[in-house]
Formats: C-alpha cells, sequence, structure tokens
C-alpha cells in the first residue's frame, strides 16, 4: 500500500491530538499551528555555574504545557515524530542570533548509553541535533558516546548529579577536535550531563563549547 494511504487510513483510525489543545491536528505534527504560537521563547542562560560550557542557549521553559507535552512524547512515550515540532521550533529558535553564532559548528547530540538506547529505540537529542543540522547545514558527529550505564539524574541532588557523571563520557572521534562545538540536548536542569559531556570534548581538543536545550526542567 502507498505509504500516503497508510498514512491517511491510520490518521482517520487514531487522530494524532495536539499536546497543547488536546485536539486533532491535520498535519500529524502532535502540535498544532496555534498551539506552536504559544510556544515562548527563553533565551541564554547565565544563572548556572557552568565550567566547560561556554555558552547555554535554552529555548524554553518545561512549564510551557505544548514544550513539556512534546518532550514527554518523544522521551517517554518514544514518539520520534513528536521531534518534528521540536525541530522546527529550535530553528526558529537558533535562527533569531544568527549574527552572534560562530561558522561551522559541529553538532554532537548527549548520548545514551547503549541499553537504553536500545530501550527506547532512538535518542532524542539526536533526533533534534539531526533536524538542527540539516536546516543549518551543520556537520554532525556521533562519535561522543555513553560508556557508563547511569542512574536517572532526576532524584539526584547536584553533586549526585555531577558524581553520577563521572567517566560517562567518551570521545571515539579524531584527536585534537579542533572545532567549535553545538552540544544539544532535549532538557537541561542543572547542566552537569552538558558539562560532563563539555569536559570529555575540551580534554579531546573541542574549542568553544556552544550547548543548545529545547527547555529547562
Ligand atoms: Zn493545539
Amino acid at each position: 500500500m502507498a505509504l500516503f494511504l497508510k498514512k491517511f487510513i491510520l490518521n482517520l483510525l487514531f487522530p494524532v491530538i495536539c499536546v497543547g489543545c488536546r485536539r486533532e491536528t491535520p498535519n500529524s505534527a502532535y502540535l498544532c499551528a496555534r498551539c506552536f504560537k504559544k510556544l515562548k521563547f527563553y533565551g541564554k542562560t547565565t544563572g548556572l555555574n557552568l565550567k566547560f560550557v561556554d555558552e547555554l542557549n535554552v529555548a524554553g521553559d518545561y512549564d510551557n504545557r505544548p514544550l513539556a507535552g512534546l518532550i514527554k512524547l518523544l522521551k517517554f512515550n518514544a514518539v520520534p515524530e513528536a521531534g518534528t515540532a521540536l525541530v522546527a521550533w529550535l530553528t526558529l529558535f537558533w535562527q533569531g542570533p544568527a549574527a552572534l553564532k560562530p561558522p561551522n559548528l559541529l553538532v554532537i547530540p548527549i548520548p545514551l548509553a547503549a541499553r537504553r538506547r536500545q530501550r527506547r529505540g532512538f535518542n532524542q537529542a539526536e533526533i533534534i541535533a539531526r533536524g538542527l543540522a540539516n536546516n543549518f547545514d551543520y556537520e554532525i558527529s556521533l562519535e561522543l558516546i555513553k560508556i557508563k550505564n547511569t542512574r536517572a539524574q532526576s532524584g539526584l541532588n547536584a553533586k549526585g548529579r555531577s558524581s553520577n557523571l563521572t567517566g560517562a563520557f567518551k570521545w571515539q572521534g579524531p584527536r585534537p577536535i579542533k572545532r567549535d562545538i553545538l552540544l544539544i540536548d532535549d532538557i537541561a536542569t542543572t547542566g552537569a550531563t552538558l558539562e560532563a559531556a563539555a569536559e570529555t570534548l575540551k580534554l579531546a581538543g573541542a574549542q568553544k563549547i556552544i550547548a543548545l536545550v529545547a527547555a529547562k526542567g
């Protein structure tokens, strides 16, 4: 059966519901055009005391219901299609302060440990990273890997969060990296995950590390 026909029938049987207003969306985007416009942009975060991440860009707030809905759908309900609306919105955000962005950024998603990735079927940060790399014509690298099965960060305090991540990441690509990095994740809370990844990348010779996350948790 032709793919579009299959999609059409699936939509009739299981209509896609917008995560913002719970109404059916015609385009299977999980976020209708009206709710998309209601997503609020956040900005640069300076409040966290980050040593290895040079700049943290936070696109939105987890308190924003449609945004949290999209992230939950992508991450916990394992619906990769929810990434499409997230990427579209992050693209709008990243287009904003264009003049300040260094050229030729190397996009690197925060990796998942192999076991977790296998269980979910995909890495949500990679879906976002691929979309952005594509829209901005950046190169992407999946050579940062997670070699430790860490406990979930939620439920740990700041100190616990960073020691939980000690030795968690490994750079498998060529050294020295000698590039400015755009490090991508879905959520940042204390920034511990971004910091641990950024430390690994800087030890491997990365230059400036600019982080971009969809939401502040
Ligand atoms: Zn809606």
